[in-house]
């Protein structure tokens, strides 16, 4: 039984057919994902795709749109209000305009036409493939243009829909983004001849809801593409895609099929992306994007083009902040504002608003992205001093960010100079290029050698440019490496390097982006809104409450671009000597401001702090990531010449206004007492050629504390065994000699050095020491920047030719030898020893009247230094020279002379961390020691250097043709020093790098003997001893602030005279010693950051301080007169 159940409909499945209607296929996925293109690609469907349908109207007739012309002769860039006096000449679509670098003005008499003035969005656009910038007819700058199809529009404003002429100018720059280089690779050197077509003038009516179905479709085609496959959402965005496009076919584009079609995007976006309301939800996002605009304040152009980029750039940028409420902004280097207040007020004033409001942010901390490898520490502290001063006195704001994403390794040092400039944290990417080993961290604190920490965060996107694409977005979680402490990131996007900055493309797919988060999930949720300065403020509070981010001790060494230290020798030489020479200068003119407290008579000397901070900002400017690392093109190496020599102009005529005022004269001078200025705080002996004859003497042994030394001219008859002899013992074989070494020289390289003290040969039996190597350099790609791993294997020996003696004694011998290099360039190095003391013979041995009131001195270093003075002439390509140094020593690691310290870095090729540093930068010194002895090698203004085994090499010139194609052809002048030394590295070496570096001064004092004495008290007052003999005083100046000082730009000035005192822990060491100040009234002293805050008055006794001090920590005290 059962009889018949009687069938009853469940509900919902009524209309689901009984019969198959026919074949539906599975969508064959690849072929459906593919089609996605032809919507809105520029390629053969162009017109009829979704892209046809972006303008109502384009209107380029000479009725509505006037051109013509005014271009400026000689490359001129003339001010508008210049440019706007002259005649212009008609112009038209289709002209071309040139050179490469020349400016052309365009007036341009504008008409709406009445057909689309009541359209809903009107604009201009105007492309030459040129960069350019609009001005109004006031003379007021309101938007840049990229070219190139990038960034070509502006929007007209509404008032000019009034049917009457409206007159706009347009700066025309002949340079791409990326200057001029010749075909498709940017690095080239620059083309002169480069021309350009104005291709578009055009007033165009744009379909707002066509653009933003393009960009609708643009991120949820990106979902289809990139999301797994495996995945539902990847499925869903393919049909939403899909059924767009068919809508649009079916109803022929029309307006209707465009609003079905954003319609049907919702599905996948959500219903908010067409507002910043689409980022206020209650879900949490852990991607904070954040526009920025890298502008390589000089790379493939010279400066005077960076001014201009800024003013297009950031202009571009406050226009956004006006359209899209979302949109933050931030933007490193003060040098960058400084200019557009100088050179572009209007826009300044647009900026500082947005700063108030918070939308647009300064960041960083420093006065350019600077390079770290090579400025020294007080150019470090100085990037932050000037940087934060200016940031405060204009904005009323310190940085907390040191934002620093495109520069070439990080010295380690920079955590501890941060903490003490106010900054706590630390942006950059530049490691995610690393061609050997993938940098493990994302997040992490970042410890400086004397164990201060930042928190530093490298985007996990791996760029300071982003497109703000859907995978960029993706990546700040695929490719985040931290994410076992937190999970969040920062995207930074806009365009970048030639400037630019973000785009309204960019805000519309980052809405889209976060819709996709908030609708279908997976996409990591991205959020607009943020600073920076938030962003790290959510990882410290978690480091506060207990997340134990990783650590990175030590410099984060860069794994390309090792090159950099030693490219544009002349620059990198020109940098070491101004740092120098402001040293130097900032000394004798604290002095010279405090001789009244000697001397109870006010002078009228005034510190010049105006000509000290141009100098400063010009070398801070030249320090720039693409300048001092040698990787910039050759208009950028003639500014910096050009600056440089202003730097020493200015400086020369500084120093002698301090010395003049402390009462020294020339040497020349009829009258006045020989004395030589040390200006480093421990006492030195020396022989020092003089630059012009005293008496018969061409030599001087110098001898003296901090301050004042005494100059006795030598006598240059004596002979003896002490002294310094020559002799040529066979034919081209030299043995130099004094009572410490025995060198023997054959054809310029050093085949024996021995250590008569010591007992000790230094070079290998069978090797060459000073022996000029040769090697094949063509890195893979980047020539300036690139010196790779493959080029150690095409060393070649280059063979010196005969060898003569130049200098015979007794208190100098010197063997000169002259090396061919080719056809094309030679180089001729000179080996010299000095006569060592006790023994040298002084003109006044008998009386010793001076010298005998001079504290007895130890052997001076610098005479124990084996000093080779090069000159070379080198015409090479793609050819790299080092000067190579086998040695009897061994260790694993080799120390080398940082900023404020020394670091120790592998010999050996263990793993590929260590292999990686095969070229490493140092600065006056690198070191190769075992327990009991070792080899410096000192230089003056070189910093390429590699240790490979028991062999050092010194790198001296590289030969690349890109981007400069002449980079180092020509005259070089150099120097370098041996000093074999007792026991491991240490303070030896370090004061053998100063004294290598800082001359001895040697002038005449114009006054009499006591005041001579009284001056010399003064000089040598400030004095810091310590039993380690770690502690450098590296550097005194006056305060920034005292009220005779302070240029009174907006920050508060105090009351008095100060002498701002810099210390540091040469050697790494907690170190207890004292700071005392002699004959200077201090009333107080603080002890301050690198910003010269006070932070807590130090105790004072007997005018002294108690100092202790970390090992390599950094020390400020100002003490208060
Ligand atoms: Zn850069």
């Amino acid at each position: 039984m059962g009889g018949e159940t009687q069938m009853i409909p469940s509900p919902g499945s009524a209309s689901y057919p009984k019969l198959a209607r026919g074949p539906v296929g599975k969508q064959i996925h690849n072929i459906y994902r593919d089609r996605l293109r032809q919507f809105t690609d520029n390629g053969q469907y162009r017109q009829q795709s979704l892209r046809a349908k972006f303008y109502h109207a384009r209107i380029h007739d000479s009725t509505h749109v006037k051109l013509s012309v005014y271009s400026p002769p000689h490359l001129e860039r003339p001010t508008f209000e210049e440019a706007t006096s002259h005649e212009f000449s008609p112009a038209s679509l289709g002209d071309s305009f040139g050179p490469s670098w020349s400016t052309h003005w365009f007036r341009i008499h504008l008409t709406i036409p009445t057909s689309i003035k009541s359209d809903g969005h009107l604009e201009f656009h105007w492309d030459a493939n040129n960069e350019g910038l609009i001005w109004l007819e006031d003379g007021t700058p309101v938007h840049g243009l990229t070219g190139g199809g990038e960034r070509v529009e502006w929007i007209l404003p509404e008032k000019w829909r009034d049917g009457k002429e409206h007159i706009f100018y347009v700066e025309m720059a002949c340079n791409g983004m990326f200057g001029n280089a010749p075909g498709g690779d940017s690095i080239q050197p620059p083309k002169p001849d480069k021309y350009f077509t104005l291709h578009t003038a055009d007033i165009v009516s744009v379909d707002l809801e066509a653009r933003a179905l393009y960009i609708d479709f643009w991120i949820i085609g990106d979902a289809a593409r990139e999301f797994p496959e495996d995945s539902w959402e990847e499925h869903e965005a393919l049909q939403v895609c899909n059924s767009i496009m068919d809508i649009f076919i079916e109803g022929n584009g029309s307006q209707e099929s465009i609003r079905e079609g954003r319609k049907l995007a919702q599905k996948y976006i959500g219903t908010k992306v067409d507002s910043s309301k689409v980022y206020d939800t209650d879900y949490e996002a852990i991607v904070s994007a954040i526009g920025h605009c890298h502008i390589d304040t000089c790379w493939l152009w010279p400066w005077a083009e960076t001014k201009r980029k800024i003013a297009r750039s950031w202009s571009n940028q406050c226009d956004l902040m006006d359209r899209y409420p979302e949109h933050r902004f931030c933007c490193s280097q003060a040098q960058q504002y400084k200019w557009l207040e100088q050179l572009y007020p209007s826009v300044y004033d647009r900026v500082k608003e947005k700063v108030k409001q918070g939308t647009f942010q300064p960041i960083g901390g420093s006065w350019v992205e600077h390079d770290t490898n090579m400025p020294s520490g007080e150019s470090l502290t100085r990037q932050f001093l000037y940087g934060q001063r200016f940031f405060e006195s204009r904005f009323g704001q310190r940085c907390k960010t040191f934002w620093l994403p495109d520069t070439f390794g990080y010295s380690t040092q920079l955590p501890q100079l941060c903490r003490l400039a106010g900054m706590s944290r630390f942006f950059t990417q530049k490691l995610s290029w690393n061609n050997i080993n993938n940098f493990p961290h994302t997040t992490f604190n970042w410890v400086a050698l004397d164990g201060s920490q930042v928190i530093c965060h490298m985007a996990p996107d791996n760029t300071y440019t982003a497109e703000a694409h859907f995978g960029d977005v993706k990546r700040s979680v695929t490719q985040h490496k931290s994410m076992d402490q937190d999970a969040t990131s920062l995207l930074v996007f806009g365009k970048g390097d030639g400037g630019g900055g973000p785009t309204w493309e960019h805000i519309e797919k980052l809405r889209r982006c976060r819709g996709i988060s908030d609708q279908v999930g997976l996409l990591p949720r991205v959020k607009m809104g943020d600073s920076v300065d938030d962003f790290f403020a959510r990882l410290e509070k978690k480091a506060e409450n207990g997340t134990e981010f990783v650590t990175w001790y030590g410099e984060l060494y860069f794994e390309l671009h090792r090159g950099t230290y030693t490219t544009q020798a002349n620059n990198k030489w020109n940098n070491r000597k101004a740092e120098i020479l402001l040293h130097d200068i900032e000394y004798f003119a604290t002095m010279a401001t405090l001789k009244d407290t000697i001397k109870g008579e006010k002078s009228g000397y005034s510190y010049p702090k105006k000509d000290l901070d141009d100098m400063w900002e010009a070398v801070l400017l030249c320090q720039f990531h693409d300048c001092l690392p040698g990787s910039a093109i050759e208009m950028c190496y003639d500014d910096s010449d050009e600056l440089y020599a202003k730097v020493f102009d200015t400086g020369k005529k500084l120093l002698k206004d301090a010395l003049t005022a402390l009462g020294f004269v020339d040497i020349n001078s009829s009258e006045g007492r020989l004395t030589g200025l040390n200006t480093l705080p421990w006492s030195r002996k020396s022989i020092e050629e003089f630059t012009s004859p005293v008496e018969d003497s061409t030599h001087g042994l110098v001898v003296g504390s901090t301050g004042l030394a005494y100059v006795e001219p030598l006598e240059s008859q004596l002979t003896g065994n002490s002294l310094a002899c020559v002799k040529e013992t066979k034919p081209g074989i030299f043995v130099l000699s004094n009572a410490r070494f025995r060198l023997e020289v054959v054809a310029g390289a050093i085949t024996s050095l021995y250590d008569l003290y010591e007992r000790r040969q230094l070079v290998p039996p069978g090797s060459k020491a000073n022996q000029l190597v040769l090697y094949d350099d063509k890195p893979l790609y980047w020539q300036a920047w690139d010196v790779e791993v493959y080029h150690l294997r095409s060393r070649t020996e280059l063979q010196g030719g005969e060898s003569k003696i130049v200098e015979s004694g007794p208190n100098r011998v010197a063997v000169a030898t002259t090396t061919k290099i080719s056809e094309k360039s030679w180089i001729r190095t000179t080996i010299s020893l000095d006569a060592l003391e006790p023994s040298v013979r002084t003109r006044d041995s008998t009386t010793t009247s001076s010298t005998s009131t001079v504290d007895p001195c130890p052997l001076a270093s610098a005479s124990h230094t084996i000093t080779v003075s090069a000159e070379a002439e080198w015409h090479e390509t793609m050819k790299f020279l080092k000067v190579e140094f086998p040695t009897t020593i061994h260790n694993t690691d080799a120390t080398y002379e940082t900023q404020y310290g020394l670091v120790r870095r592998p010999t050996h090729y263990n793993t590929s961390w260590d292999m990686a540093k095969f070229e490493v930068c140092c600065h006056r010194f690198a070191d190769l020691s075992d327990a009991n002895y070792g080899l410096s090698i000192l230089n003056d203004s070189k910093y390429g250097f590699a240790t490979q085994g028991s062999t050092m090499r010194l790198s001296l010139l590289r030969a690349p043709k890109a981007p400069d194609a002449h980079a180092d052809m020509g005259r070089h002048v150099m120097k370098w020093g041996l000093l074999p030394h007792q026991g491991p590295v240490g303070q030896e070496s370090v004061r053998a790098g100063f004294e290598f570096n800082y001359p001895v001064r040697i002038r005449r004092f114009a006054g009499k003997d006591k005041e001579l004495g009284e001056v010399g008290v003064l000089l040598r007052s400030l004095t810091v001893e310590s039993r380690s003999g770690g502690l450098v005083l590296d550097w005194v100046k006056r305060g920034e602030d005292d009220e005779d000082v302070s240029r009174r730009e907006g920050l508060p000035v105090r009351e008095g005279r100060s002498v701002v005192v810099r210390v540091y822990d040469a050697l790494g060491a907690w170190t207890r010693g004292s700071l005392s100040w002699g004959a200077l009234p201090v009333r107080k002293v603080w002890r301050t950051n690198l910003l010269e805050d006070d932070e807590v008055e130090v105790p004072t006794k007997d005018k002294s301080i108690e100092v202790q001090v970390r090992a390599f920590e950094v020390v400020t005290w100002r003490l208060q007169l």
